[in-house]
């Protein structure tokens, strides 16, 4: 049986590929392995996000170049947002990768895998997989938005938004399957449907998932402020089984630094929305993702970040250092004119804010009971997230993994909460 290697870096987008391309190849007769060196085929799922994330993908690029030197069999696949609309400049550039296919572009590797197999009837049966309670659900690729930092829109298009019954019909299999909890994934998620002839929602998407038998927990991730709409608030509030935690980037706490983002919503309009939103879901986690250093950030305008941290208090504070990426509105406009050093420091002043408040937040659930979704084992502990997506470890005599258990809180910290289990 021939073997598969996949490599991924990036966000959860790539990782739900990934599970996908994995699946492609399991039917075409692969096994996966985790060892590059076994491969037959190896898939790259790249991210290029960010600087060194290319150089990553460059990098093993080249160490793949000197693989094939001494193995001429081996197949290379590349994939992820590395992959732009050029395809054959890339071709040009990397003569030696046999395959490269747009992000979530199946049909383009199917085409492929049967070529090489040589029978179009090729059918493999899959060996019978115990799912994953989790799984991710990718339903809108690409962004309109252009935020000015962001390679996103030109690496991965424009949105599109797969058909409502689609989805539907994944989430059905999938909870057929034993998935208790989805994540629906987008890089801008609740712009979900605008660019289908139906117009979906993402509203009435979950009214539609909710009704799935088996189904525990929908998440959904990643939002823009903008696209908050009050039926979205409100289907979050009514639905059970959507859970009750949001990520809601804000970037910055600067009205100035905002603009400069092109992010289309004032420090003003976000607090307000935050206060609507926890108005209707009292409770509600939030998790937000800020950029620090973007050009021309003054202390001042770093210190509007922090104050706004401070208020709104996020459960999850995810932050980048600001790193040009060519052909970015900001790369063209702005001198990147914040240095390293003081990059670092924002960054480690906002890092001590978030594990503070995350501390005090979690310190909450001590003596509490929680409900935990059990996902496996770590370090010879089992783990699961809460609905608020607390991570919370525990003991356990016997193998619980996809259960929902209810867990007494003992310990917490900024990260993980651990306690025991509790029976009824
Ligand atoms: S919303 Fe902005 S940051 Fe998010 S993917 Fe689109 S352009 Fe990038």
């Amino acid at each position: 049986m021939p073997k598969f290697h996949i490599w991924t870096i990036g966000c959860q987008m790539n990782k739900a590929e990934s599970a996908e391309i994995t699946a492609h190849l399991a039917q075409m007769g692969y096994e996966a392995t985790s060892k590059l060196k076994e491969a037959d085929l190896v898939v790259l799922n790249t991210c290029v996000v960010r600087q060194a994330a290319e150089e990553k993908v460059l990098g093993t690029l080249g160490y793949l170049k000197g693989m094939k030197t001494t193995n001429s069999d081996l197949h290379i696949l590349v994939t992820g947002c590395f992959v732009n609309p050029k395809v054959e400049a890339l071709r040009a550039q990397f003569p030696y990768v046999n395959l490269f296919f747009r992000p979530g572009d199946y049909s383009e590797l199917a085409r492929w895998l049967q070529n090489q197999s040589g029978n179009k009837e090729l059918v493999a049966s899959l060996s019978a997989q115990k799912a994953k309670p989790t799984a991710f659900v990718p339903i809108i690729q690409g962004c309109n938005n252009f935020c000015s930092y962001c390679i996103v829109p030109y690496r991965r298009g424009r949105e599109k938004s797969r058909p409502i019954e689609d989805i539907i019909c994944e989430v059905q299999r999938l909870a057929t399957l034993g998935v208790k909890e989805v994540t629906l994934l987008g890089q801008n998620v609740n712009s979900y449907g605008r660019d289908l002839l139906t117009r979906p929602t993402l509203s009435s998407l979950l009214v539609e998932l909710n009704n799935i038998d088996g189904l525990a927990r929908i998440r959904f991730l990643t939002n823009h402020p903008k696209d908050m709409d009050q039926d979205l608030v409100e289907a979050i509030s009514r639905l059970d089984k959507v859970c009750k935690h949001i990520t809601l980037p804000i970037q910055s706490g600067d009205d100035g630094i905002l603009r400069a983002m092109r992010r289309g919503y004032t420090a003003e309009q976000y607090r307000n929305l935050v206060q609507t939103i926890r108005n209707h879901v009292p409770g509600i986690a939030l998790s937000t993702d800020v950029i620090v250093g973007f050009p021309g950030e003054t202390e001042e305008q770093f210190g509007q970040t922090l104050d706004l941290l401070e208020e709104i208090r996020f459960d999850v504070v995810h932050i980048a250092s600001y790193s040009p990426r060519a052909g970015t509105i900001a790369a063209r406009k702005y001198d990147d004119g914040v240095t390293a050093e003081i990059k670092k420091d924002r960054f480690n002043r906002l890092e001590a804010v978030n594990e503070r408040i995350a501390g005090e937040i979690n310190s909450g659930f001590l003596g509490k009971t929680v409900e935990v979704l059990v996902e496996g084992v770590k370090g010879g502990k089992y783990y699961g997230r809460t609905r608020g997506d607390k991570l919370v470890f525990f003991e356990s005599g016997k193998d619980c993994t996809g259960q929902l258990l209810s867990i007494e809180i003992t310990t917490t910290s900024p990260w993980a909460l651990q306690g025991f289990i509790r029976h009824a």
